[in-house]
């Protein structure tokens, strides 16, 4: 809809976090323990090779997958190309190359 401002209204978006498969997050979370302690403070966002050159953003994808939302995930985590910059620069010491390997293991086991 747009309005005589020029600009547009997003949809508004509900998430139940009750129907959450959360199953499938502590699935990674048993892989990749340090999953859990991510800050969401973008440094792995960017420093990220595969973002400088693509859509391709690792702190919402690690957001979607925390919260669930895995098929907004689709085949984006395959632009990452597990170069490691991410793993180096974040502060909270975690293994990000190890969680979007086994991220990409769990998706696809779900397919
Ligand atoms: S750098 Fe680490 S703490 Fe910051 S958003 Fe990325 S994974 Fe999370
Ligand atoms: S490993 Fe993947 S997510 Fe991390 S910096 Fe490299 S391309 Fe980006």
């Amino acid at each position: 809809m747009t309005n005589p401002f020029g600009f547009t209204i997003n949809k508004t978006r509900s998430i139940n976090l009750d129907d959450c498969d959360y199953a499938t997050i502590r699935e990674l979370e048993e892989a990749v323990p340090s999953f859990k302690r991510c800050m969401y403070c973008g440094g792995c966002t960017a420093t990220c090779s595969a973002g400088h050159f693509t859509d391709f953003n690792i702190r919402k994808n690690h957001y979607l997958f925390r919260i669930g939302q895995f098929d907004k995930i689709g085949d984006n985590l395959k632009q990452c190309m597990l170069c490691g910059k991410c793993t180096l620069v974040c502060p909270r010491g975690i293994n990000l190359r190890s969680m979007i390997i086994n991220m990409r293991k769990i998706l696809a086991e779900k397919r």
